[in-house]
């Protein structure tokens, strides 16, 4: 009896130690996580978000859009929440109404909300992001207003499930790549087909890695599956709603792991794209791409991460060159962004407004147990932030951009300095801006240092 009873409990344990895939943690390592997912594809033909060229609203829909939450809670009780939303990205006004209503309803501080985008470009438009980009009528501005107006809310709902969704759990950490990434700048996409055809990589720099973390119950099933990757989600232009490839990554995991949540954000991929690109098969391809890297780092021995959490944030105002009544006058009318906005924006100063000199970026620092760095930025980060902090803090180091506030693209010092779209792409956000002051990256990386230092 008592022999049977020891070889059924080590069944138990040796199967345990199956499905994880790692050693069996004790109480002392459990995590608490839940996970929520709510659905966020617009009810109405909105426009979608991220190009300039589109001339109508969207017209069906490629695969749902989604805002999904996971809230983890270590040993000690400290809490955090990471969001992933498919959207372009979450503007200042809706991160700041997110983050009052958590503080309220949950007690939960900046610091420990973390609000990650796929940046997909088939998503909905909001207001007060890329408004002199769209040819919209009154009717379009209507329609965008009120989808935003309930945004925050919905992200809201997404995280309070979350939270009330808490069990034991253990967390594990891994690292896979794809190269389906390539950097846009030094890259044409026919130079693209033409080396990938001759098998040779594209010119670099670029970050291939894909990030994992996988939340598994007491029992050792998956329940959320968080992964990223630095490349723009621009595969599709069209005029159906989806998340791009990564919308097809969360929907092969969410069918392989049933019951399980995927959740992707994008990580420092600013400068890069999904070359070649343009059709539905090569968006699936990379989507499959993505959902293979992350089965492979499932499929290997994942590393325990032990029950501790530290969140630490910082607003960074980094100095911005703002235009004046007289930059607006002689501003290049060539294009209608440019006509659309110089005109915004020359009302604006004529009503006596001023434009701030600052922008205050977001920048968040998390560690997970006692080594995972987990690094978030505000805006389009180019890919040197990603390779530079690991070069500093360790190459497992996972860093997501576009998270919290995106008002712009975020240069490095080198493309700063090299110019071009990324240097100073202010124009099409509508932020009353004209450039990054040159210490930027500077800045942004003094932030970073003060936290990591924090961290015990
Ligand atoms: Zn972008």
């Amino acid at each position: 009896m008592l022999f049977s009873r020891w070889i059924r409990s080590l069944l138990i344990a040796v199967s345990i130690v199956a499905l994880t895939g790692g050693s069996m943690t004790d109480a002392q390592e459990m995590w608490k996580a839940g996970q929520a997912k709510v659905r966020i594809t617009p009810e109405k033909p909105m426009w979608l978000a991220g190009y300039s060229s589109r001339t109508k609203p969207a017209e069906g829909t490629m695969h749902e859009l989604w805002v999904k939450a996971l809230a983890l809670e270590a040993a000690d009780g400290t809490r955090g929440v990471v969001v992933a939303a498919d959207l372009l990205g979450f503007t200042k006004a809706v991160y700041e109404e997110v983050i009052g209503r958590v503080e309220k309803d949950f007690g939960l501080q900046r610091r420990q909300v973390m609000l990650t985008t796929t940046h997909t470009h088939s998503g909905p438009a909001l207001a007060g992001a890329l408004e002199d980009c769209y040819p919209l009528d009154e009717q379009q501005k209507q329609l965008i207003d009120e989808y935003s107006g309930q945004l925050a809310g919905k992200v809201v709902t997404a995280i309070g499930e979350a939270i009330s969704s808490m069990a034991p759990a253990t967390l594990w950490r891994g690292q896979g790549t794809t190269d389906f990434a390539v950097n846009r700048r030094n890259n044409s996409e026919a130079a693209v087909i033409k080396l990938r055809e001759e098998g040779l990589q594209p010119k670099g720099p670029s970050d291939h890695d894909v990030p994992v973390l996988v939340v598994r119950s007491k029992e050792g099933k998956p329940l959320a599956l968080l992964f990223g990757y630095a490349c723009h989600s621009t595969t599709l232009a069209g005029y159906e709603w989806s998340g791009d490839y990564s919308g097809f990554t969360q929907i092969a995991l969410e069918e392989q792991y049933p019951g399980a949540i995927a959740m992707f954000y994008i990580g420092c991929g600013a400068d890069q794209n999904p070359l070649p690109r343009r059709t539905v098969e090569l968006c699936e391809k990379y989507g499959n791409m993505l959902a293979e890297a992350v089965n492979d780092v499932l499929a290997k021995p994942m590393e325990p991460v032990p029950s501790v959490l530290q969140t630490r944030f910082e607003f960074v105002e980094v100095g911005i060159e703002i235009p004046t009544l007289e930059s607006l006058k002689s501003v290049d009318k060539a294009t209608a962004i440019h006509a659309r906005r110089a005109e915004r924006l020359r009302a604006l100063l004529e009503q006596g407004e001023k434009f701030p000199t600052t922008y205050p970026v977001p920048v968040q620092v998390w560690k997970l147990g006692d080594r995972q760095l987990w690094i978030a930025l505000g805006g389009e980060v180019v890919v040197d932030y990603a390779l530079d902090f690991k070069q500093k803090y360790g190459q497992e180091t996972w860093v997501a951009g576009y998270s919290n506030d995106c008002m712009s693209y975020i240069p490095s010092e080198r493309i700063w300095k090299e110019g071009g779209y990324e240097s100073n792409a202010f124009f099409v956000y509508g932020v009353a801006a004209d450039r990054w002051a040159p210490d930027i990256q500077e800045n942004l990386a003094g932030a970073v240092d003060r936290l990591v230092t924090s961290l015990k």
